[in-house]
């Protein structure tokens, strides 16, 4: 999809909340998301305009959608967004760009349109927010090369990185029952752990809490069993992205590891932002792909097409802020630990779709994939207490004097993220939150 009139920076809304300067949701963002107006209402679809939401739902059942078709009207009376991930990428530009003239503001003039559409807003103070999806699968990939880097140093000093890398995207197959919505507490896992110089494994509450900053892709149409999608379509296959915490206890993630990869460490909980921000809004912070350095092998074909080498990147900044009881009880803001960028990510994820389905593994709408933690070159941009503290040696000091070395019970983890530069209206993710707290009983 090509820059357009949605995108353009002059437009302003009728909704006054959405024009105000570092807004997340301007009326160029327009993100989708699921909620529900009580708790023991069905979820309902929406968009985000400024601190309103626009109910989809509503909208279906009042008619305004009447010369929409069929397909588009059912997937608006959804309680979650897989119908509509489901449709496709034209059906999401054409509904984009209705809605975008429905909250438009007309220069001198009262919108046609706000006569109709203000009675369909709900505050987003009023509602909770759910899960946009009923996600069928969750995978996670492993794409900085410098988080890669970072980790495999430690436990690998002689071999960082592992030979496959640079040419592979690297991946697991996480859990989707445990994905939960921004907000909702996270218990620290109780597991097998082999301390240090320890002869036995023992069972225990995690020592090694931590947080992964990531960006989860929301899968659009997707592919039949046996089919693969092809790097040039791959992106037609995404209907946007999410801010992703995948929370992994280090020390059972290092104890039951090897010989295939991440289980109980991580299936405890992964926390997403509700709001899923379209490849629509974000086309004008496209960039080049990450510049492999001289010497690195050229992806193989079915990862490489010119348009992924020119814009297969997002240049969507990000950024992680640490919370503590005390800090809180103290009235401090949330401390910024560490800002990256999707930019840093070695494959792109078009790249990590065309690789997903090569082997004709099928992904549906409203699967989802998480990138792998969003490390950059510097220290300021790493993107989990693991590569912050280097694995414990290094404690990270906030303003208080407290330190950590990993979190606490009590600490709240914050990620946000934003897309901005001269030329266009910065654009935001939200915020993905989540607080631990302590552990159930060992058995
Ligand atoms: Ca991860």
């Amino acid at each position: 999809m090509p820059v357009n009139e949605t995108h353009d920076p002059r437009l302003r809304s009728w909704v006054q909340s959405a024009n105000t300067p570092g807004c997340d949701f301007p009326i160029q963002n327009l993100p989708f998301g699921a909620f529900r107006r009580s708790p023991s209402a069905p979820g309902r679809v929406g968009v985000a305009i400024g601190d309103e939401i626009l109910d989809l739902n509503l909208a279906a059942e009042r008619g305004v959608f009447a010369d929409a078709p069929t397909l588009v009207r059912n997937a608006c009376r959804a309680s979650s967004l897989n119908e509509l991930m489901r449709l496709g990428p034209e059906v999401w530009a054409r509904l984009r760009s209705t809605i975008s003239g429905w909250l438009r503001a007309d220069a001198g003039d009262p919108s046609v349109h706000q006569h109709a559409v203000e009675p369909l807003l709900v505050s987003q103070s009023a509602v909770a927010m759910l899960l946009p999806a009923d996600i069928g699968d969750y995978t996670d990939f492993y794409a900085s090369l410098f988080h890669a880097t970072n980790v495999g140093s430690m436990f690998r000093p002689d071999e960082p990185l592992l030979p496959n890398y640079k040419h592979v995207p690297i991946g697991y197959h996480g859990r989707s029952s445990s994905v939960v919505p921004s907000g909702t507490p996270v218990r620290r896992p109780v597991g097998q752990v082999k301390p240090d110089g320890a002869s036995e494994p023992l069972v225990s509450a995690s020592r090694r809490l931590d947080y992964e900053l990531e960006v989860g892709v929301f899968i659009g149409p997707g592919n039949d069993l046996g089919d693969a999608i092809p790097i040039e379509r791959a992106e037609q296959h995404v209907f946007g992205v999410c801010l992703l915490n995948d929370w992994s206890a280090r020390d059972i993630q290092m104890w039951e590891y090897q010989p295939l990869g991440p289980f109980l460490a991580k299936s405890f909980a992964t926390s997403i932002s509700p709001w899923v921000v379209t490849l629509d809004a974000l086309e004008p912070f496209r960039a080049p792909a990450f510049r492999r350095p001289d010497g690195d092998p050229a992806p193989l074909p079915y990862l490489d097409a010119e348009p992924v080498r020119v814009r297969g990147g997002i240049d969507l900044r990000l950024e992680v802020a640490l919370s503590t009881a005390r800090m809180r009880e103290m009235h401090e803001a949330p401390h910024v630990v560490s800002r990256s960028s999707l930019r840093h990510l070695y494959w792109t994820i078009g790249q990590m779709v065309a690789h997903h389905t090569s082997n004709g593994c099928n992904l549906r709408p409203g699967d989802l994939l998480g990138t792998g933690t969003v490390s950059g070159p510097t220290r300021e941009s790493r993107g989990c207490l693991l590569e912050l503290t280097w694995r414990g040696s290094e404690p990270l000091e906030l303003p208080g004097g407290e330190t950590r070395r990993f979190l606490e019970d009590g600490d709240e983890v914050v990620f946000r993220g934003y897309c901005e530069r001269d030329g266009a209206t910065r654009i935001g993710l939200g915020e993905c939150r989540g607080r631990i707290v302590p552990a159930r009983e060992a058995a």
